[in-house]
């Protein structure tokens, strides 16, 4: 290929031998269990930088090379003769984001990082097929590449003229082989960019390692892959990578690259007494209003602490919230101001723009080549981040069922056709949903106003409810604050073309000015999830237990007692953790849990109160009804009970009827047969007419 080629199996021998002797050496005992033998570039480079060069600019040849070096190493009959070279820690020069790949990097060695966003299963792949002549019989293989089986044109045999062959999958020589598809990771993008993919081809020992949602470091061989088909080539092309290495990052990425100088100003910050307002102050200072959800999306920014007790168990430390309201009050804008805030976060939708929707799916698709592929979808994308998900009450019955597994055990299992796998979600969930009917009705129950399933709510740590109802004072300051924010945004628009209006921004600009640069903010909270590791205080335990205790008991003046479950316990102390991490603080106080408490009060104000009697009933949460509504459903059914008791069927109109003596108004009635219905307890013989499913 290249006529500059310097390397020979000799020098390579030689750098083997003075620098992986070991290494080799223990190989040998375990091939062909393993088959690699991992060599630093490093190494390489030190040893003699010209290999190095080449290594880089000539790879296929100058890995032959040295695969062939490899062969001259035994022990007893063993030889290393299928053996791969696996070179890791390229230069930061030959390290490339996806969009950087251009066509000067084509059969050049490079490093890529990325997210692993799709894998196929591993399978095996012809390597060398065996053929038959069908005229002579005579018997020879024929190296293979690319995706179709390559046959002969003519027999081998020089005295034959056979054209004609059988293909002999038995006497063949396979390899595993698996395909990848990896993205960009989200922290690698500044405002808004989408994520660029490029597929990877894994051979032999490579292929099985890794899973949808790795972060990964993947050194290969640039390939280019023909678009369009057979028949009609396309004169573009697809980049693909050869695998050469690839590398699991447990830790995250150097993400943020921070200073001393950083350092020195974050610690700086979080000695100013006021850093809470300051920070809440921060975020999405062009949306009027909604402080205490700026607040606890402040919280959920610094995360409470993620824990591994002894016994193997596992707590998250993410908060998770969710946002409930009427249309067009800036649910969306919040969270995407928390996408671009948050040191890894992801916007997406419900409605599942991509068809690994939230969690993961299984697919056969053209991508596989017929293989099943697991994709994953965006809770295992934004893995130790947060996933902004707008829209959460559209998404599919699928993503429902695993949402469960993704917020609490922060984990998605599929199992799907051949492919077993158990994909990591670690990360915050901050969703937003419409009400079911479009706008808030204030006399039902919010739990019954969200299209979602009571036992996925009940796994949120805090729930707030936005309502849209006219207010002549807060309605002129949220016009003056939009209007303004859009008027510095014309003066800062404007500006580009015509400095003179420059003047004019001061003063305007501070209301949409964010009290610390987003910028330091993000490095802030990155520092914090990394280096604060707060205790909680014996006074703030007293604090936090006092109030869940009462929590408990003020359901039980109704009799029935409430299920606040030990879920509620261990939102306060995320939220806890969060507070103090806030200001850096390795000490959980008295302050923290009152500001938790206070926090929690008012979002479970909003939403667990039975709007009937004003009740605080986590019942509505949990279960989804209210006490009163929970008697009222009996004694529909109990009436329905009654009608049919000697047999027939009971007709709306008399159910509504002795409803109506019970104070359950028709409206009410219509409800809670349709609800029933839906549950299969009761059903519709003929129209207008019920009888009990038994
Ligand atoms: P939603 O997702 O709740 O339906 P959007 O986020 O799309 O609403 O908001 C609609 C528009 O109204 C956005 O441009 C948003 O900036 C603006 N808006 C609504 N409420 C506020 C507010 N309190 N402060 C500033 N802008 C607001
Ligand atoms: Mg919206």
């Amino acid at each position: 290929m290249v006529s500059t080629i310097v390397s020979s199996p000799t020098r390579w021998l030689h750098f083997l031998e003075e620098y992986y002797q070991k290494e080799i050496d223990e190989l040998l005992v375990e091939y062909p269990k393993k088959k690699s033998l991992w060599i630093r570039y490093c190494d390489v480079e030190f040893f003699d930088t010209e290999l190095a060069e080449e290594l880089l600019d000539s790879p296929d040849d100058s890995l032959e090379n040295a695969k062939q070096a490899l062969k001259e190493f035994h022990y007893g009959e063993i030889s290393l003769d299928d053996a791969h070279l696996r070179i890791v820690g390229l230069p930061k020069l030959r390290s490339f984001m996806v969009r950087d790949l251009r066509s000067e990097h084509i059969n050049k060695l490079v490093a890529v990082e990325g997210l692993v966003r799709k894998a196929t299963e591993v399978r095996p792949k012809v390597t060398k097929a065996l053929f038959r002549c069908t005229k002579c019989g005579h018997e020879f293989f024929v190296e293979q590449e690319g995706n179709e089986l390559k046959e002969p044109e003519k027999c081998r045999n020089e005295e034959c003229d056979g054209k004609r062959f059988i293909f002999l999958p038995k006497g063949s020589k396979f390899t595993n082989a698996q395909k990848l598809r990896i993205q960009e990771a989200p922290e690698e993008l500044r405002g808004g960019e989408q994520p660029q993919t490029i597929d990877v081809e894994l051979e032999d020992d490579l292929a099985g390692i890794v899973n949808p949602g790795d972060r990964i470091v993947i050194v290969g061989i640039l390939r280019i892959r023909p678009r369009g088909s057979q028949q009609r080539r396309s004169i573009f092309y697809d980049l693909a990578l050869e695998g050469v290495s690839i590398e699991v990052r447990e830790q995250e990425f150097e993400e943020l690259e921070m200073s001393e100088e950083d350092i020195q100003q974050i610690k700086e910050l979080a000695k100013n007494p006021d850093i809470d307002k300051m920070i809440v102050g921060s975020i999405a200072p062009s949306i009027y209003g909604y402080d205490d959800i700026k607040e606890a999306i402040a919280l959920q920014l610094f995360s409470g602490i993620p824990k591994h007790l002894p016994d193997g168990t596992y707590i998250r430390g993410d908060i998770h919230i969710l946002l409930v309201g009427d249309p067009g009050i800036a649910k969306s804008q919040l969270l995407r101001y928390v996408k671009q805030l948050a040191p890894r976060g992801i916007y997406t939708s419900g409605k599942s723009t991509t068809s690994a929707g939230l969690t993961a799916t299984a697919v056969k698709d053209e991508f596989g080549d017929g293989r099943w592929t697991l994709e994953a979808g965006a809770l295992v994308m934004a893995d130790k981040g947060i996933a902004a998900v707008d829209e959460l009450d559209k998404m599919d019955a699928e993503d429902r069922s695993a949402l469960h597994e993704a917020m609490e055990q922060q984990t998605i299992s599929v199992a799907k056709a051949g492919i077993l796998a158990t994909l990591k979600s670690r990360c915050a969930l901050l969703g937003a949903a419409n009400p079911k009917f479009g706008r808030f009705d204030p006399y039902s129950p919010v739990a019954e106003q969200i299209n979602m399933p009571p036992a996925l709510l009940s796994r949120f740590d805090l729930i707030f409810v936005m309502q849209d109802y006219p207010d002549v004072e807060k309605d002129s300051k949220l016009s003056s604050h939009i209007l303004t924010s859009h008027y510095a945004g014309e003066l800062i628009e404007r500006s580009k073309i015509d400095p003179s209006v420059r003047e004019n921004l001061e003063g305007v600009l501070d209301i949409i000015k964010p009290e610390i640069p987003p910028e330091l903010l993000r490095k802030y909270i990155a520092y914090s999830r990394r280096t604060i590791f707060p205790v909680m205080e014996k006074e703030a335990i007293e604090l936090l237990k006092e109030f869940y205790v009462g929590l408990r008991a003020e359901g039980r003046d109704e009799g029935a007692p409430i299920p606040v479950t030990a879920r509620q316990l261990e939102a306060l102390v995320r939220i806890a953790e969060a507070s103090a991490r806030m200001r850096l603080s390795d000490k959980i106080t008295v302050e923290d849990a009152r500001r938790t408490i206070k926090i929690v009060e008012r979002s479970l104000n909003q939403v667990a109160k039975d709007p009937e009697t004003g009740r605080l009933d986590v019942d509505i949460l949990t279960v989804g009804q209210s006490k009163t509504q929970r008697d009222r459903v009996k004694i529909v059914i109990d009436i329905i009970k009654e009608l049919t008791s000697e047999g027939g069927m009971a007709s709306e109109k008399d159910i509504s009827a002795e409803a109506q003596k019970h104070g359950i108004d028709e409206d009410r009635v219509k409800e809670i047969l349709r609800k029933l219905r839906e549950e299969g307890m009761i059903y519709m013989p003929t129209y207008g007419n019920y009888r009990l499913a038994t």
